[in-house]
């Protein structure tokens, strides 16, 4: 699909990202939470009836879940929580989905780390 070959379009430098733009509201976005560390919004294209992008607000060099450190870990952490909150405030009371995809196999096509959160239908298993 698309997202296939966005993915490999991607560059999996550590550049700014089109992530950036959104945390300095170059580009609009449909914020629907925020803390200190964690900006999350709108996915532009959803795949669910509730598709939200969760990020850290520094990057700090996580480009994609395989760059994890020990010093990412209260981030990661933080937006795994993030996600939880989120989930209950979109009222997923029957469960969701959060994925991370890691490069060019996972179809990862933003090279700034999040969690996507899905919800809102019936998932499938196993994933595409
Ligand atoms: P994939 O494109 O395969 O889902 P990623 O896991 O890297 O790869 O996800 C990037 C996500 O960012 C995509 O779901 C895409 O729709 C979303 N996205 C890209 N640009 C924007 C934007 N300007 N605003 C909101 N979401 C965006």
């Amino acid at each position: 699909g698309s997202e296939k070959e966005a993915a490999l379009a991607a560059d999996p430098s550590d550049g700014p990202t089109i992530f950036d733009k959104i945390l300095w509201k170059e580009i609009p976005s449909q914020v629907v939470y925020e803390d200190e560390k964690t900006l999350a919004f709108r996915d532009i294209s959803p795949q669910a009836p509730v598709h939200i992008i969760i990020i850290p607000k520094v990057k700090d060099g996580l480009s994609r879940l395989a760059k994890a450190e020990e010093r990412h870990f209260k981030v990661m952490g933080h937006l795994l929580y993030a996600a939880k909150i989120i989930a209950k405030q979109e009222k997923l009371d029957d469960g969701f989905r959060i994925i991370i995809n890691d490069g060019p196999n996972g179809c990862q096509s933003v090279y700034h780390l999040h969690i996507h959160l899905l919800g809102g239908r019936q998932m499938n298993w196993p994933p595409g």
